[in-house]
């Protein structure tokens, strides 16, 4: 079990703090942990760098920070390894921090490979028996797609001319002097929004922003042994050409807890059919039913394995195991004949010099 994290705690901000607190304090840290400013133990700023970007994109998605908040980080997973930088998606929130970086000091392709990152995340909500079999869901949501009629330049005809405003660069330079240090920071330009180009006419179908939202219908595939925190990567359906990344989480089950590969169920025998033994139904997440044997002298609370009956495990060969906790019933209300005929048996118990409890 991996250990329970206080994302506030990380990020040093109130469990109420808005979106604005969450961002300020967020590149407050990034600005102080950047691996690149510290080339003596970059590995050890390299953990608390991710740590902190973990924290943020739990807490900067509404979705997220509901789930942890009501689960604790257990309840938030990001695939098998835990968090890594492709389920980071808020790049575009601290890029100009990035573009001083590499100015000042010659840094930066830490995080080369999201730079401009266009992926959308969604989290998809499946129940027990889709991860159990395997199964496809249809998903419907809006993304951007280009504008063919500009061809994603949001000028009419695709004709553009060069931004007055930035001189074709897209930045926006400002010098500052800090003590010994001197500060450069970039900021996007707001006339072209960091293209260089305005258009000479804007586009009337997309208004020139050069994309247009669009509903999009999917089908999803869910592998057998999904778990929750599990990323699927739908290549180029995110927003333009970006990647969707669907989350997996797995709506609580009534009958079945999990444990990595392997599930627990319970059921309830008479406390006869557990002296003498006998048979009983267990209806698989799937709806499979299965006949499974109880041993005679079964204890209440005892576990029955049924190998290879658990989860499927996802990517490799094989199945976990399915344990069923035998729940034992007392009867509480007994006819004459029934009394009798037990105390018939207590009389065999003494005969045989049964210990009894
Ligand atoms: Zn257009
Ligand atoms: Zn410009």
């Amino acid at each position: 079990m991996a250990e329970e994290k206080d994302y506030y705690r990380i990020l040093g901000v109130s469990r109420n703090a808005s979106k604005d607190e969450i961002k300020r304090a967020y590149r407050e840290l990034v600005k102080k942990y950047h691996p690149d400013l510290h080339p003596d133990n970059k590995k050890e700023y390299e953990e608390k760098f991710k740590e902190i970007s973990e924290a943020y994109e739990v807490l900067m998605d509404d979705e997220k920070r509901r789930i942890y908040d009501q689960y604790g980080s257990e309840g938030i997973k990001f695939g098998n390894q835990g968090f890594d930088w492709n389920n980071f998606t808020h790049y575009e929130d601290i890029q100009d921090l990035f573009r001083d970086f590499m100015n000042n000091f010659g840094f930066g392709d830490f995080f080369r490979s999201e730079k401009g990152s266009k992926n959308m995340h969604l989290i998809i909500n499946i129940d027990m028996k889709d991860a159990y079999r395997g199964s496809t869901k249809e998903i419907s949501y809006s993304r951007n797609v280009k504008c063919e009629a500009c061809n994603g330049t949001g000028a009419k005809d695709g004709k553009t001319k060069r931004c007055p405003t930035c001189n074709g660069t897209g930045e926006m330079r400002k010098v500052r002097n800090a003590g010994f240090m001197q500060f450069v920071s970039v900021e996007v330009c707001p006339t072209c929004g960091g293209k260089g180009y305005v258009p000479v006419e804007q586009c009337p179908v997309c208004k020139g922003k050069g994309y247009l939202n669009k509903k999009e219908n999917l089908e999803v595939r869910i592998p057998p042994g999904a778990d929750n925190g599990l990323n699927l990567r739908i290549k180029g359906k995110g927003n333009e050409d970006g990647d969707l990344i669907l989350t997996i989480r797995i709506n609580p089950d009534k009958n079945f807890n999990r444990d990595g590969d392997d599930l627990y169920t319970e059921i309830t025998v008479p406390f006869t059919e557990a002296a003498i033994g006998g048979e009983e139904n267990i209806q698989l997440p799937d709806g499979e039913n299965i006949r499974i044997k109880i041993p005679p002298g079964t204890q209440p609370g005892e576990l029955i394995k049924l190998k290879g009956k658990g989860m499927p495990r996802l990517g490799r060969h094989g199945s976990g195991d399915l344990f069923i906790k035998i729940n034992v019933s007392i009867p509480k209300n007994l006819t004459s004949r029934q009394r009798e005929l037990l105390m018939e048996f207590e009389r065999e118990n003494d005969k045989r010099g049964f210990f009894r409890r």
